[in-house]
């Protein structure tokens, strides 16, 4: 399916809606039916039918379709977070008893769903390097129901073979799934490499304009239905038809978006990896990056979230860095309009500090869509404050 009509017609039956072109927010909590059995056929499907918005919602399900062929999958879940687009479909696939295999530095909070969440229900992770493919041969248990990856992850971007690790778990019968946040659907398509479920946080590039919190999961039609049927509607994260609406908007501009970020990105890292304050860029596109032929293979394009690293790798020093920056937004998240910084030692506190630690000097910008000059002059002002 071409790009251009899933962004702009897929899914947008404009008739039913007096020919508007942009889609109305169904802002309903229920539906109404003419006889009983009407009724009684929707609550037994409540899938494939807008009954009541915990589940579908008109809205919504334009967005459903548009997600899911972005994908390559055969249907998509939208969440009120990424981390529920997470949490939700692990609660589906896990029960007492069963290991995962997951990445040793995803997202934080997927971290803790896994230290500290799962294993209330007697679910055990081992997390493991996974740069590396036999680790992933060496940490399979005969219990192993379920292998996590993040490629890259959003804060040092270690990326994983992701073909070789699905074929892998396939032929043991090992489910797959991926946090593909970082490249988003135009940059990496898993399902397309053989994963299972693929969650994003829709927060950042599908949203792209700092403005709804949400998540996506794609995956086959069977798999999404029975997530759908349990857990979804038990847990119940549904999204309000106006966050479905905003995030349609996001996809309008998404391939326009994420070309600016990644072009500005590319100008951006290359001023950086010259500059005498600056030690290390860390971005999968650089060069010199470890993994860059598996990130160009794996991957159509970068986006714009990189980390860098300061020749002065004092706590004093990384913090004025980031208190000199008059544009450049201090701030969580990414994947909005506007250009961010967040230092690791945001999360550490200073007697705690290893000026020694790469994981602790990184400093992870995102870049949005301001004119990149105007972001390389707020770097470059903050630089000059320091000392070398
Ligand atoms: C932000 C983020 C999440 C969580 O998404 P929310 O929408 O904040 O719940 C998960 N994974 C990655 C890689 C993220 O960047």
């Amino acid at each position: 399916m071409e790009l251009s009509f899933i962004l702009n017609e897929l899914g947008e039956d404009r008739e039913n809606y007096f020919n508007a072109v942009s889609p109305p927010i169904m802002q309903s909590s229920n539906f109404t039916f003419k006889t009983v059995t009407q009724l009684r056929q929707a609550m037994a499907d409540e899938f494939e039918t807008n009954l009541y918005s915990r589940g579908q919602n008109p809205t919504l399900n334009i967005l459903r379709k548009k997600l899911a062929a972005l994908d390559g999958a055969g249907d998509a879940l939208v969440f009120s977070s990424g981390i529920g687009a997470i949490s939700v479909p692990l609660l589906s696939l896990l029960q007492v008893g069963d290991h995962v295999i997951a990445v040793k530095n995803p997202y934080s909070w997927t971290l803790k769903l896994f230290n500290e969440f799962l294993p209330k229900f007697g679910i055990t992770t081992t997390f493991i390097d996974g740069t590396v493919f036999d680790n992933f041969e060496k940490a399979v248990k005969p219990e192993t129901r379920l292998i996590y990856l993040e490629s890259p992850n959003t804060f040092s971007y270690e990326l994983q073979d992701i073909k070789k690790i699905a074929g892998f778990a396939r032929a043991r019968g090992i489910m797959t799934m991926i946090d593909n946040s970082y490249c988003s659907p135009l940059y990496q398509q898993p399902i397309s490499m053989g994963i299972d479920l693929v969650a994003q946080s829709a927060t950042k590039y599908i949203g792209g304009h700092s403005d709804v919190v949400a998540g996506v999961l794609t995956g086959s039609k069977e798999l999404i239905r029975q997530i759908f049927d349990h857990e979804f509607m038990n847990l119940g994260p549904a999204i309000s038809p106006h966050s479905a609406w905003l995030m349609l908007r996001g996809l309008r501009t998404l391939p326009l978006r994420l070309q600016r970020s990644f072009e500005s990105t590319k100008i951006i890292t290359q001023w950086l990896n010259s500059h005498e304050a600056i030690q290390q860029v860390i971005w999968p596109f650089d060069p010199a990056f470890k993994q860059s032929q598996l990130a160009c293979e794996q991957m159509q394009g970068c986006g714009g979230l990189f980390s860098f690293t300061l020749k002065n790798t004092s706590f004093a020093n990384i913090e004025a860095f980031c208190n000199h920056l008059q544009h450049i937004l201090l701030a969580v998240s990414w994947g909005g309009h506007e250009s961010l910084i967040l230092p690791s030692i945001a999360s550490i506190a200073e007697p705690e500090y290893k000026p020694g630690d790469e994981r602790h000097q990184l400093i992870r910008m995102y870049v949005g869509l301001e004119d990149p000059q105007y972001l390389i002059n707020d770097l470059q002002q903050a630089f000059n404050k320091l000392k070398l």
